[in-house]
């Protein structure tokens, strides 16, 4: 029979009985006689040809519709922002139900469009050069909230369409699991968003039991780790999460990672840029076979650094070139809008107050 009335369209509904064989939806319309794709068919207008209401899908008899909108509520995130820079980079904030607020980035570069997406509102790890730390961790998203950002952007008018994911906006996504987890689903699934697994990419601290969860998906997700410290004494002061999870466990994760890992390094003035960083950084980048990814200091964060100059960045990468790394330096994008790596971080007005982060929940790995 008809599920409950407005029961909230959640991931593991879109999860299960959207992507999956069998449940309330098909047994919904099945009772009503629609042909076996019609779960496929709302699928699809959740998500890759969205639309805002179930009424919007006229493909679907009407009845079904009507038997939807009045079983399901579609959740939907609100942008009360946006900011546009110079370079082209899109900022937007995101209000959620309970409204906590989150941020989004959109970077187009030539023919891609990467959109940096938020796993948690506020960030409970506080590394010192980051802004995001500095406010705090509030919640962990849902995986609606999560994917919903993407469909978000994608009701815009144009729609935003990108064609690669990261998970470098607020948080971090592997202290939640538990919602990354369905949203990589409905991200990288044909008959959700259908961006190929090699275009997403989770970048984390390093939580272990996470990058293990990570691994254990069939999928070819990519891995970006924020290394920022070759050694554990300077990585101590720079992420405290190291204390937890220290360089050497998370180097010995990234190897038995078998798919390609990027190392990121975020270049600190005389803290981290120094020759013999260098050398060691390009020994673990070796053990790992990873790819290193240099990101220039964003102004914003905590803390007191200085950012290393630009020829410092060339310097350090031809250092890593020779040794026989391979290594980008990121170039920083919609820094004007405070966009950038690390930059992302909501005021604190309106929100609730941040919780400790002992008690953010732990380490979501279900
Ligand atoms: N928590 C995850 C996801 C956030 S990704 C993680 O840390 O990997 C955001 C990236 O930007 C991380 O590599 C982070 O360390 C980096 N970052 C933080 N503050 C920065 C700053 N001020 N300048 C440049 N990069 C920064």
């Amino acid at each position: 029979m008809l599920a409950r009335r407005h029961q909230r369209l959640q991931p593991r509904f879109v999860d299960r009985q959207l992507l999956g064989a069998g449940g309330q939806l098909r047994a919904l319309v099945g009772d009503r006689s629609l042909e076996s794709g019609g779960a496929r068919q709302v699928a699809r207008r959740l998500w890759q040809a969205p639309v805002r209401s179930f009424a919007e899908i006229t493909e679907l008899p009407a009845a079904i519709r009507d038997a939807l909108e009045q079983s399901f509520e579609l959740p939907s995130l609100t942008i009360t922002a946006q900011q546009l820079s110079a370079d082209g980079t899109r900022k937007f904030l995101f209000r959620l139900a309970d409204g906590e607020a989150i941020e989004t980035v959109s970077i187009p570069d030539a023919d891609r469009l990467t959109l940096c997406i938020s796993s948690q509102a506020g960030c409970a790890l506080k590394c010192a050069f980051c802004a995001t730390g500095k406010m705090g961790f509030t919640r962990n998203l849902q995986a609606y909230e999560i994917a919903g950002q993407v469909r978000e952007l994608a009701l815009l008018d144009p729609p935003l369409k990108p064609t690669n994911i990261v998970f470098m906006g607020m948080g971090e996504p592997l202290m939640n699991w538990r919602s990354v987890d369905p949203a990589l689903t409905i991200l990288n699934d044909p008959a959700g968003l259908g961006i190929g697994a090699r275009h997403i990419t989770v970048s984390t601290v390093g939580i272990l039991p996470g990058i293990v969860a990570l691994s254990e998906r069939p999928e070819q997700f990519r891995l970006a780790i924020s290394v920022h410290a070759p050694t554990d004494e300077l990585r101590h002061g720079l992420m405290p999460i190291n204390t937890k999870y220290p360089l050497a466990e998370v180097i010995e994760a990234a190897k038995s990672f078998d798919r390609r890992v990027t190392f990121e390094y975020v270049m600190l003035g005389d803290v981290n840029d120094r020759p013999e960083d260098a050398a060691e950084l390009a020994r673990l980048a070796h053990e790992c076979k990873a790819f290193v990814n240099l990101i220039p200091l964003h102004p914003g964060g905590a803390g007191d650094f200085t950012p290393t100059t630009a020829d410092a960045i060339r310097r350090f990468a031809a250092s890593l070139r020779r040794s026989g790394v391979s290594v980008a330096i990121r170039k920083s994008r919609g820094k004007d809008i405070a966009a950038a790596c690390g930059q992302l971080r909501v005021e604190r007005h309106g929100r609730r107050r941040p919780v400790a982060a002992q008690h953010d929940g732990g380490i979501e790995v279900a």
